[in-house]
């Protein structure tokens, strides 16, 4: 999608129950349609849309549940039940790097996952632009449909070459596709990660308070960061 001057509308989403809402506060850095056996498999389905985004701009905003408790009278100590997180699950690849997927907790639908996790951690989400909300899916479309060799013989990708989307076998050259600022900002991560910041956090309401609220557990210190970078 554009990452142009004009202002940018986050967009959001949820799992079918709406247990897990979410928001992506900037443009994603890519979206790839995948056309790849283990796409196919993973989504049920023909291809993968995934919108690739630095987890910290997934903004989390979960209705929290109903507080069963009553309220309390303390000003410094304000009721708040935690909103609900993804949990984290992990499937083998053909790589030695698990793939991760963020599953709501209640209906275990996957609303994004990670990929390479043993290089870039949770750093990096891929979202899956199917869990989008019906106006935010309408602005988002493919940048590139990549591992087309493996596609489905009855999806026709005629119109998107001619809208100038890469497609083509395996995947592409970063550096070919993606847009100078979608780089930087990839560069600004890698940066970060090479200097042992803690970069895994997806963001969630409770950012108000001590600075440590807002960060998923389940997102902590998953796997070891120091890795090489590698290309997805
Ligand atoms: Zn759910
Ligand atoms: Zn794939």
């Amino acid at each position: 999608m554009s990452t142009s001057t004009t202002p940018f509308t986050p967009l959001t989403g949820s799992c079918p129950c709406r247990t897990i809402t979410y928001t992506l506060t900037r443009p994603p850095l890519i979206t790839n349609c995948c056309h790849c056996h283990s796409c196919q498999v993973e989504t049920g389905t023909a291809f993968a849309l995934n919108m690739i985004i630095e987890s910290r701009y997934i903004n989390l905003t979960s209705p929290s549940p109903p507080s069963s408790s009553p309220a309390r009278n303390s000003p410094s100590s304000p009721a708040r039940p935690s909103s609900p997180t993804p949990i984290l699950t992990s499937t083998p690849t053909s790589s030695t790097s698990p793939h991760l997927l963020a599953r709501c907790p209640t209906c275990s639908h996957v609303l994004w996952s990670h990929y390479l996790s043993a290089h870039y951690g949770t750093a990096i989400a891929f979202v899956r632009a199917g869990t989008l909300d019906v106006e935010s899916k309408g602005r988002v479309r493919p940048d590139a449909h990549i591992f087309v060799e493996s596609k489905v013989w009855w999806v026709d990708l005629r119109g998107e070459r001619e809208r100038g989307v890469w497609v083509g076998e395996g995947r592409y050259r970063r550096e070919e596709v993606w847009g100078g600022e979608a780089l930087g900002r990839l560069g600004v991560v890698e940066r970060e990660m090479g200097e042992g910041k803690e970069v895994v956090v997806v963001e969630g309401r409770g950012k108000e308070g001590d600075g440590e609220g807002g960060k998923t557990d389940e997102y902590s210190d998953v796997v070891d960061l120091d890795k090489p970078r590698v290309v997805w």
